[in-house]
């Protein structure tokens, strides 16, 4: 039977709209991260853990009270902002199934770029984000690097996300599709292996990102931090939800789910995918440091969500729209995170 699934209401603190920037989206709803840190004492010991207390970021929202709320959907998506003063603009991108709505700079008309999308996210824009280190964020590095490989191995899992549970030790996958969740989780146990044999097979059309993935997660060796994520995939200590959703729920949204039902709130700093977090599981999983992509305004891109609604509050709230840069072929791209350096020491 299909499950549903929504989404907390929106209810983000509300910002100066002259603040565009996420990070100043933290306010006193934040909690602690001993608040769920304390339910894992068995891995308090772990270089993992201890990489958590040094960097002392450990931070996360609330969840939030109240009731879901059934949004009304619509397709009529806000083309102009009311609040004109922000310097930002609702802006939409493509039609049908690939229709995205951003908020971007209302001055990006006067750009003198060919194409509506450099236009909207210009060389050098703080919107469009490059090639950046993580360092610092070395469990996510490691969950980027596996959700590559196994985007390999699934490639109609249209996304894949993956999140490292501490107090369990175990890995979450998760695709878009639930048919594709059920192959995921056939072979779970198995997956380092298949991984390994995957690599051995990659095709030159695989260079860049897609083999220096694997080859960072299979050969260089993985830092401290990561060894707790490399120890669970290599013992095949790997979930994969399989509930039924009445759409294709986006991946991190269906590990919510299933954390939700294990008692557990998702923490940001232990998960990581192919593409960077929509707008609408910005909202629905509360990542509020992270850098989300425009809204998909589609059945299953919003779903829970009234679209108009929740681009209204975002840009309201100072919430800015982003892409990557695509540093090989020079180009705005949507559907994925930015790359990971390659730098010797990353
Ligand atoms: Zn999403």
């Amino acid at each position: 039977m299909a499950k549903r699934y929504l989404p907390p209401p929106i209810h983000f603190p509300v910002l100066q709209a002259k603040h565009a920037e996420t990070s100043t989206l933290r306010s006193s709803t934040l909690v602690p991260p001993t608040k769920y840190l304390s339910k894992s004492p068995s891995s308090s010991s772990t270089a993992l853990q201890k990489a958590i207390n040094k960097n002392g970021c450990h931070r996360a929202l609330s969840s939030h009270a109240g009731q879901p709320q059934h949004a009304q959907r619509s397709t009529n998506i806000i083309q102009r902002s009311s609040l004109p003063t922000s310097g930002k603009e609702i802006v939409s991108y493509g039609a049908n199934q690939s229709l995205t709505v951003h908020i971007v700079n209302s001055d990006w008309k006067k750009s003198k770029e060919k194409n509506k999308i450099d236009k909207m996210y210009p060389t050098g824009s703080s919107q469009l984000s490059v090639a950046r280190s993580y360092a610092g964020e070395r469990p996510r590095q490691i969950l980027r690097w596996l959700s590559t490989a196994v985007f390999k191995i699934f490639p109609n899992s249209v996304e894949i996300q993956c999140y490292f549970d501490i107090s369990s030790g175990k890995i979450y996958i998760s695709s878009n599709v639930t048919s594709i969740n059920k192959k995921i989780s056939s072979c779970s146990s198995g997956l380092f292996k298949i991984i390994g044999e995957i690599h051995g097979s990659l095709s030159e059309e695989d260079a860049g990102r897609t083999s220096r993935h694997f080859r960072k997660l299979l050969i260089r060796g993985v830092y401290k931090e990561q060894t707790d994520i490399m120890d669970a995939l290599k013992n095949g200590d790997i979930v994969v939800p399989l509930d039924d959703h009445s759409v294709d729920l986006h991946a991190e949204r269906r590990i919510a789910a299933m954390l939700k039902e294990q008692g557990k709130v998702l923490d940001p700093q232990f998960l990581a995918g192919v593409k960077r977090p929509c707008m609408a599981c910005f909202y629905a999983l509360n990542l509020i440091n992270s850098r989300p992509g425009p809204l998909w305004p589609s059945k299953p891109g919003s779903f829970g969500y009234d679209p108009e609604k929740l681009m209204k509050h975002a840009y309201e709230n100072g919430v800015i729209s982003y892409a990557a840069l695509d540093r090989f072929n020079r180009t705005v791209v949507l559907d994925h995170d930015s790359d990971s350096e390659s730098d010797k020491d990353d």
